[in-house]
């Protein structure tokens, strides 16, 4: 093992999410020196996959000099176990079922490599670095195609007995509502997410609902669409805009009686891009339904890492994880 002061403070993230996979080199202070995005194509099958991230770890590790990133992390879609560093088969990724990545690449780069789900790690980065800098008690909830996030616990990433904790976007916030595609019923992300927001859209255009949305064909109505709509004036998109900022502010409502956090951060193009009409119905909501004593001194801020708190929160674990280590 290397004496303490050769650790440097500054690792290697790869982020896996999305069509394209990014890997980054980062310092402790959360500035992104080096950075790469290239398009995962994972039709191309697992191995070919793997030996593009090599190539391009490879090159971060080249590019961040003599004075060596000292670690990896790597945020996954799940489920995926943060223990073990092996990933479950994510829908979006066919063909990678119990694939131990933690073990492949500590093996390649005698490097110490964690493996975090994506939406996880992107709390820790947004609680290191982001809108919770400073804070001991956050959840970060991330609304985009679906809903995902993190809880941060005096400081800790909680992760659970076997590393499943935080799915946020599958609480119940209606027990009696339809399934969602998890199994469960009424969740959270079956109600508020982009792709639920346009299911929605398209379910009640095709009953017979007049909107300015009929000018597109079904398949074309996205959550974006029917944010352009509501601003236009439409009345099925408003709605079902506002619809969805309820759903959410009865999720942060259980959320603020769970964990009491100090702040809750919400990220995500949805929620980014939704504006005042999710937003406002999504305080009121909160305002109207937490409990006193948890609402007193809660606040509910948009993220500020954007598509980087991944990235980041990759950075923040492994520089601490190597200082600690040293
Ligand atoms: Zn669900």
């Amino acid at each position: 093992m290397m004496p303490a002061m050769d650790y440097p403070q500054r690792a290697v993230a790869v982020d896996l999410g999305g069509t394209r996979f990014r890997v980054a080199v980062g310092n402790g202070s959360g500035e992104l020196e080096w950075r790469s995005s290239q398009f995962t194509r994972v039709e191309r099958g697992l191995q070919a996959v793997l030996k593009h991230l090599y190539e391009t770890i490879d090159e971060a590790l080249a590019a961040s000099g003599p004075n060596r990133a000292g670690g990896i992390a790597i945020a996954a879609p799940g489920p995926l176990d943060p223990e073990t560093g092996v990933i479950f088969n994510p829908p979006n990724m066919p063909g990678w079922d119990r694939v131990p990545m933690k073990q492949l690449f500590e093996d390649r780069y005698g490097l110490p490599v964690q493996v975090v789900n994506d939406a996880n790690l992107a709390a820790v980065g947004e609680h290191r670095f982001g809108a919770g800098r400073g804070l001991r008690n956050i959840v970060y909830v991330t609304v985009s195609t679906g809903i995902g996030g993190g809880v941060i616990v005096n400081n800790q990433l909680l992760l659970g007995g076997r590393g499943f904790a935080g799915e946020i976007g599958h609480m119940t916030v209606d027990m009696r509502g339809e399934r969602c595609a998890c199994g469960n019923i009424g969740c959270l992300e079956w109600l508020a997410s982009g792709t639920s927001i346009a299911r929605q859209a398209r379910q009640r255009l095709a009953s017979g609902i007049h909107s300015t949305l009929e000018r597109f064909p079904l398949q074309e109505i996205t959550a974006a669409k029917v944010a352009e709509m509501a601003y236009g004036g439409d009345t099925l998109a408003e709605g079902l805009l506002r619809g969805a900022g309820v759903a959410l502010g009865v999720g942060m409502v259980n959320l603020a009686h769970l964990f009491n956090p100090e702040r809750i951060i919400l990220g995500g193009g949805v929620s980014l891009n939704a504006g005042p009409i999710l937003w406002d119905a999504l305080q009121t909501t909160v305002r109207s339904r937490t409990m006193p004593s948890s609402r007193k001194g809660l606040d509910i801020v948009q993220a500020a890492l954007g598509d980087d708190a991944g990235l980041l929160g990759g950075v923040a674990l492994m520089t601490r994880a190597v200082a600690k280590a040293a």
